[in-house]
């Protein structure tokens, strides 16, 4: 999984100072939980973030669709606006797809020869209802806060992310995930995979906070199993 991401900018009148002191983010978590009247199972975050994350990302790629993009309406542009736009940034759940795999490439070779990595992700059905669904909640709070113009990012389909998870899905059936819920491998007793790929959805915001939360459970289960002596027994019989 990749985790889900939606956005939208506002431009307000007044100067909003952001880039003051360092960033602090804004996130509320109004619509975080499930809520099966919104028909789709994901939840999430929202993030107030001052102009695009700074000065050159908001001129490559933060101006809104009918803004000027070269000469010197595109600078004007840029020098009245950046101060004064808003982006709420999503981050959501996106689900599994049993289809969605990472296997060896069996024709491209990476630049040591060896086979490159070959990734296969559709998104979910769902994921897709999470982002709209948080992208009209984030213009219902720029329309709310005032700006005078709003826009939305279209969207789509998740093609690339800095949050990766799932592919060791954690469970406590050997025969439909790989480690339990110590992140123990359910066929090698004594490794433990601890990171995000343990992850059985995406979760409903960023990822590592919970990464290392399981990080901690997991080590005490090593420390606990290495001084009861159950380290390279099978962990399926361990917690049943
Ligand atoms: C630009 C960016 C911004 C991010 N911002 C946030 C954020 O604000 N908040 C947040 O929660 N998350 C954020 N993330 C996501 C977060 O960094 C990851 O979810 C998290 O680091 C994943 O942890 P991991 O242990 O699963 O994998 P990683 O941290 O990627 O660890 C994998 C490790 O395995 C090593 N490795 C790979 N192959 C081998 C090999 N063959 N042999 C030995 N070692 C190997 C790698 O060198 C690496 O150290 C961000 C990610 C990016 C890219």
């Amino acid at each position: 999984m990749l985790g889900g991401t939606a956005s939208a900018s506002g431009i307000f009148d007044e100067p909003l100072n952001e880039f003051k002191s360092v960033m602090a983010t804004r996130a509320i978590e109004d619509f975080y939980d499930s809520d099966t009247k919104r028909g789709f199972y994901g939840g999430g975050r929202i993030d107030g973030r001052w102009g695009f994350m700074g000065p050159i990302g908001y001129a490559l790629g933060g101006l809104p669709p009918d803004a000027p993009l070269w000469g010197a309406g595109y600078k004007n542009f840029v020098k009245e606006n950046f101060n004064r736009t808003m982006t709420c940034q999503s981050y959501m759940t996106s689900l599994p797809l049993e289809t969605n795999n990472i296997t060896l490439d069996p024709d491209v070779k990476d630049a040591w020869g060896l086979p490159a990595m070959r990734v296969t992700y559709k998104e979910h059905p769902d994921g897709l209802k999470v982002k709209q669904y948080f992208l009209e909640r984030s213009l219902e709070i720029l329309e709310a806060a005032g700006a005078k113009k709003k826009w939305g990012n279209p969207v789509r389909e998740t093609t690339s992310s800095g949050h990766l998870m799932g592919t060791c899905r954690m469970g406590n059936d050997p025969k439909t995930s790989v480690v339990d819920k110590f992140n123990r491998a359910h066929d090698v007793p004594n490794l433990f995979i601890v990171d995000g790929s343990s992850f059985v959805t995406s979760g409903r915001n960023h990822p590592t906070c919970t990464i290392e939360a399981l990080a901690f459970r997991a080590a005490d289960d090593i420390v606990k199993s290495a001084k009861n002596g159950s380290l390279f027994q099978r962990s399926a019989v361990k917690s049943a």
